[in-house]
């Protein structure tokens, strides 16, 4: 049963649940998870149609695949995708299909050919495209050709098998694709790649005549047995380049308003749609997409990183959008449309937009979600993400650290039965959840600490004593049977990055990102050295000019901050810190440092750089702070004779990571116990 407005519901979320007609089709209410990735894809079809069941049960009305290949051409390895390229595909895909109407949902397939994306490397088709161009981020250094007519009509013929082999699988809802840069549709519609003489280019409704037909095709394919959606980016922030939603962005959708049966309407690229919490609000496609709905009298659903339920609603009363899509939200909380029904608002387990999910997808790895650590374990592991099994001993235990790993292990623990303590260091709980939000636009990350401390306050046999830092005899005296220990880790001060490759004489004090969180912040001359190529060294670094230093920020690799090339934000962390006036050094080793000076030497050729320092931040690897465990587990004797029966170590303590490692560990440890 999909989630039902029942009589918990607050009245100003009722909208939320009111049916709406799409096409042929009926959405049971307004929560619609729109395309997503899973990192996979038919890798691990079953795993995928699981999660996709995960996200029916919790009330989406509309549960929707990631890409589908058409056809061999489409093909976009090593990324993965899922296919409808033959008709033994349709099995396959049917699955998902099923397991979603089990719950009264509606399932979306969105069937796509990537055009100027596809390298084809495993069909190895050439490419192609509506004109001879380069690849878009292709791996070798290939362009596509140009497509004649027969191309075109064996495209339009690949989109309409496939249509008709989504609605043989049983799909509700049939996409064509014209989003994101990554698909043909959008290419066509692109001057920038489409300079074709034909009735397919020169004006607007030429380049838009491929999308248009797909559309038309699609509607044949599928007659009234399916509806038929168009996911659509009216923005692409390129100027006069690209599409704009007040020119030839809106010049589409007037061009096509009722074709579709739904607009699905987005910003592209990708990095525009799925922006961080760092560098976007909840509803912040609101201002390019809502003149979506004056100019059509169809349907329409947006997103924008929604999990609050009254900005929902307030984008259907105000006329914004008709559905709510959500990607991220509906990956952070699978149930977040049922807790809204039940009136159970401050259960929803908030999405923190920090885009580690995305890293797995441009990774190829099953997406994981730093708040939700049963993302894509529902099927492998049977892990439901509200339902944890009940204990299976009485043992009591201890928990010793209260950041996100021994947040989440004490509340998995506490849903089992156990009684649990929980004792923290510090005055107040979340560990490096709390020092790291503190740093510049991260303060939504304190979701993973502020759900858990929620949802810990329902549950009586969890006791929480903060400004409670525990020695090994208080450990042994506290009496309980289990251990946990889960005590973190600090940033290295000695200079020793990826590798171990940097020996640096340092003859001055030298500064890491806990001091800086800490709120010790150097004005003046500062160099912030980066070694890890995470997320924390542009941070620092933006934190320090924003207040007063003047920063260069060094790196021994090719590009600063690589990792946020995998959470599509690190054009802009790079811009935000040029923009500020930081001073960027890649490709350099830092060699020296004393008062007022560093010396970096290059990677590649010789000749060392002099850069004027009063302050140094080392950026490099953490260390784990596993004293209290090695001392416990250095003395069984004491520990049996303390009826100590185990002693786990879990989170950063054990191996530091992303939050999304801490929280995973502690998830995993409670359901193993
Ligand atoms: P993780 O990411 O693994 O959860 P954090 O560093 O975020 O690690 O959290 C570890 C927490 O453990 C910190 O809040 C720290 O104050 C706390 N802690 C460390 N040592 C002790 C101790 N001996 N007793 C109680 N708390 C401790
Ligand atoms: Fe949101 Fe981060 Fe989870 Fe992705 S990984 S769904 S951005 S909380």
């Amino acid at each position: 049963m999909t989630a039902q407005l029942t009589p918990q519901t607050d009245p100003r979320h009722a909208l939320l649940f009111q049916p709406l007609r799409i096409g042929p089709v009926t959405a049971p209410n307004r929560f619609y998870q729109v395309p997503h990735c899973t990192g996979v894809a038919d890798r691990a079809p079953e795993d995928v149609a699981a999660m996709r069941e995960m996200k029916a049960m919790g009330g989406w009305g509309v549960v929707c695949t990631e890409n589908i290949e058409i056809s061999a051409d489409a093909d976009i390895s090593p990324y993965p995708a899922l296919r409808f390229a033959a008709d033994s595909d349709i099995a396959r895909q049917a699955r998902m299909a099923d397991l979603v109407h089990r719950h009264g949902a509606l399932a979306g397939a969105e069937l796509a050919h990537m055009g100027l994306y596809s390298a084809n490397r495993t069909s190895r088709r050439t490419s192609i495209g509506p004109s001879s161009r380069m690849l878009i981020e292709a791996v070798e250094p290939v362009q596509a050709r140009a497509m004649d007519k027969a191309d075109i009509r064996a495209l339009r013929l690949d989109h309409k098998a496939a249509a008709r082999r989504a609605r043989a699988a049983g799909f509700d809802i049939v996409y064509v694709y014209a989003s994101h840069n990554l698909s043909i549709a959008t290419h066509f519609l692109s001057r920038r790649f489409n300079d074709r003489g034909d009735e397919y280019g020169g004006s607007l409704e030429n380049r838009a005549r491929l999308l248009r037909e797909l559309l038309q095709d699609t509607h044949e394919a599928v007659g009234d047995r399916c509806a038929v959606a168009l996911r659509f980016a009216v923005e692409e922030f390129l100027g006069p380049d690209g599409l704009t939603h007040d020119g030839e962005g809106r010049d589409v959708v007037e061009l096509l308003k009722d074709l579709p049966d739904l607009w699905d309407v987005n910003l592209s690229d990708w990095s525009n749609d799925s922006q961080t919490a760092r560098f976007s609000q909840e509803a912040f496609q609101e201002p390019y997409v809502r003149f979506v709905k004056t100019v059509t009298g169809k349907p329409v659903v947006g997103v924008g990183r929604f999990t609050s339920p009254d900005t929902m609603a307030d984008q259907i009363k105000r006329g914004v959008l008709d559905l709510i899509g959500a990607a991220r939200p509906s990956i952070a909380d699978p149930f977040l449309p049922r807790k809204i029904a039940e009136g159970r608002s401050d259960d929803i387990r908030e999405c923190i937009g920090c885009n580690i999910c995305l890293s797995c997808e441009n990774s190829f790895v099953p997406i994981r979600c730093t708040q939700n650590p049963t993302m894509m374990e529902e099927g492998r592991k049977l892990w439901h993400p509200e339902v944890i099994p009940a204990r299976s001993s009485d043992d009591s235990v201890l928990i010793v650290g209260g950041g996100p790993a021994g947040l989440e292990a004490a509340l998995s623990l506490g849903r089992r039965g156990h009684f649990v303590t929980l004792a923290e260091a510090d005055d107040s709980f979340g560990g490096r959840v709390s020092r790291e939000a503190r740093l510049p636009g991260l303060s939504a990350w304190a979701r993973v600490r502020d759900y858990r401390l929620g949802q810990l306050a329902k549950l009586p046999n969890v006791s929480l004593f903060p400004a409670s830092r525990m020695q090994c005899d208080d450990v042994l005296g506290f009496g309980a049977a289990r251990l946990v220990i889960a005590t973190g880790a600090r940033w290295r001060r000695e200079p020793l990055g990826r590798g171990g490759r940097t020996a640096a004489a340092l003859q001055a004090p030298v500064l890491t990102p806990d001091d800086i969180m800490a709120g010790h912040l150097p004005r003046g001359q500062v160099l912030v050295h980066d070694t890890e190529g995470g997320y924390i060294g542009g941070l620092v670094a933006e934190a320090l000019q924003a207040n007063g230093a003047k920063v260069t920020f060094s790196t021994p690799a090719l590009s600063h901050c690589g990792f946020l090339s995998l959470t599509l934000e690190q054009h802009r962390a790079l811009t935000r810190l040029v923009t500020l006036g930081v001073t960027l050094i890649s490709s350099h080793d830092l060699i020296a440092f004393e008062p007022g000076l560093a010396r970096l030497a290059p990677i590649y050729g010789a000749g060392a750089r002099e850069i004027p320092a009063d302050h140094l931040v080392l950026v490099a690897d953490r260390i784990p702070d596993d004293r209290l465990a090695l001392e416990l587990l250095s003395s069984p004797q004491r520990l049996h004779s303390s009826g100590v029966r185990t002693v786990d170590r879990i989170g950063d303590c054990l191996a530091p990571g992303l939050i999304a490692n801490a929280v995973y560990s502690g998830h995993l440890l409670a359901r193993a116990f």
